[in-house]
């Protein structure tokens, strides 16, 4: 940006005349940060003590003098400006000033109070511009069509944890997406090139990882300023819109569950009584048979599969079940202690450390122990089988007196969570595992829900998730 000095070599100037327009020029030069020129007003003069400017400058510690001479004397000066703009006074200063000391006659004076006028008109409307930018909590950039940052407000300031400086000059390729030309982030187009292109305002919704790689979603703006047909800058706003997503999912996942729960209570009760009947047959009819029986295996096939699906049917109604859950008050350490003891053998043929962390302020919470151990054993279970070989979980428990929650976080080094599906996570019947039913969250999740708490799930492909619950403590 253009720097607000017209004149950069430092001034000494005295003035003859203290009227109003002194006054202004004082004000220019001795308020305005930072100043327009480099000047300091030394001295002024007028023959009335009363005039504002007169007044202003003693207040200001500035030399004053009711003698005009006295200033026409000054050898210091680089000029005088006469702003008395009397005909005699000014051939008075004309004949006592110091030979090198040129006077700026009332005309020329003039024109340069007007100059000085518009300058801090200019200063103000930037100093307006800056603070209306400041004071807009939306991240703000002015972009050349160079793709250079031309301004940048508080708001994106403080995220970006740079000093102004920093940021001014440089590509916004560069500073947002850490990229080596504008090609945008990978799921979006870039809104800048499109307002280049189209020259009409482009909005976008961009997604991008902070430090923590967690997705960051933002709704960016973009709007053209013209100047004579053309392009000349790039106005792009944009909001940090990764809560409402949030919201707006859990809202979509709680309907979702709401509809299928009550689908799936329906289906579950007419299908649990055939298949009760089929899976005692088979089993009678297996009791009949030795194994070097034609038909054992199939029966067999016939018997276990319908186990499974009887497992699907349990976990349906389970899903689907309503009911408030029966509370007592529980120490949520000793329910998962227990379900840490109780998976720990499982997958035995894996190299699995399970860790625990409990917190020893853990208040008493009011929750359905039955419900609570399901939810666990679950998540632990998922965990081991995320594990291929060798890894970690480590459960933890704490509180957070401020919002007053109990957290339990269990985390293991797996395979991570694919972006794609983490929406689905949560559905029923959603599964990546060959004889997985797909209800352990959905389940899990109701029961979170139905204790007025919250489960969320952190992931990173290849390094681990972690599964967050929270329960208020009432
Ligand atoms: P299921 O275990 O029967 O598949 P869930 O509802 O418990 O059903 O889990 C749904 C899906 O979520 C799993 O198939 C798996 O893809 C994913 N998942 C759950 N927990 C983890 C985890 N800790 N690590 C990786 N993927 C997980």
């Amino acid at each position: 940006m253009t720097s607000d000095k017209i004149i950069e070599k430092d001034l000494r100037i005295g003035i003859v005349g203290g009227g109003k327009r002194c006054k202004t020029i004082l004000e220019m030069s001795h308020r305005q940060r930072p100043p327009m020129v480099n000047a300091s007003v030394v001295i002024v003069g007028d023959p009335n003590p009363e005039a504002p400017g007169y007044q202003y400058a003693r207040k200001l510690g500035i030399e004053t003098t009711t003698d005009l001479e006295v200033v026409c004397e000054r050898k210091d000066l680089d000029f005088i400006l006469d702003l008395a703009g009397q005909r005699d006074a000014l051939i008075r200063i004309l004949v006592r000033k110091a030979s090198q000391v040129p006077v700026l006659d009332a005309v020329a004076s003039n024109l340069l109070y007007d100059v000085f006028s518009i300058q801090k008109e200019l200063i103000n409307t930037r100093r307006f511009l800056r603070t209306v930018l400041d004071s807009i909590q939306e991240d703000i950039l002015v972009i050349s069509p160079e793709y250079k940052i031309l301004r940048v407000n508080e708001s994106l300031l403080k995220k970006l944890k740079a000093p102004k400086e920093n940021i001014v000059g440089r590509y916004c390729y560069e500073i947002l997406h850490g990229e080596e030309s504008p090609t945008g982030p990978p799921e979006g187009v870039c809104t800048v090139a499109e307002v280049l292109k189209t020259g009409r305002p482009h909005h976008a919704r961009h997604t991008h990882l902070d430090r923590n790689d967690k997705p960051i979603h933002h709704a960016v703006s973009a709007y053209p300023v013209m100047e004579e047909g053309k392009v000349s800058y790039i106005v792009e706003v944009s909001r940090d819109v990764t809560q409402e997503i949030k919201t707006q999912e859990m809202l979509l996942q709680q309907e979702k569950l709401g509809s299928v729960g009550k689908l799936a209570a329906g289906v579950a009760h007419e299908i649990n009584n055939p298949l009760t009947a089929v899976l005692t047959n088979s089993m009678l009819l297996l009791e009949e048979l030795t194994e070097e029986d034609s038909m054992y295996e199939d029966l067999k096939t016939i018997a276990d599969e319908t186990l499974r699906c009887r497992d699907i049917v349990r976990g349906l109604l389970e899903f689907a079940r309503q009911e408030a859950p029966a509370k007592v008050e529980s120490d949520l350490n000793t329910i998962v202690a227990g379900m840490v003891s109780l998976v720990r053998k499982q997958f035995s043929f894996k190299n699995i450390t399970i860790e625990k962390s409990l917190a020893d302020n853990l208040p008493a919470v009011k929750l359905d122990r039955d419900q609570f151990q399901q939810v666990i054993v679950n998540m632990l279970i998922n965990a081991m089988e995320a594990i291929e070989r060798d890894g970690e979980i480590q459960v933890e428990t704490s509180y957070d007196k401020r919002r007053r929650n109990i957290v339990l976080r269990i985390k293991d080094t797996g395979r991570g969570i694919p972006e794609d599906i983490r929406l689905k996570l949560f559905d029923p019947f959603f599964t990546t595992k060959d004889t997985g039913t797909g209800l352990g969250l959905s389940i899990s999740h109701g029961i979170v829900e139905r204790h007025d708490g919250t489960i969320s799930v952190e992931s990173q492909v290849g390094r681990g998730t972690t599964f967050t619950i929270t329960l208020p403590v009432v």
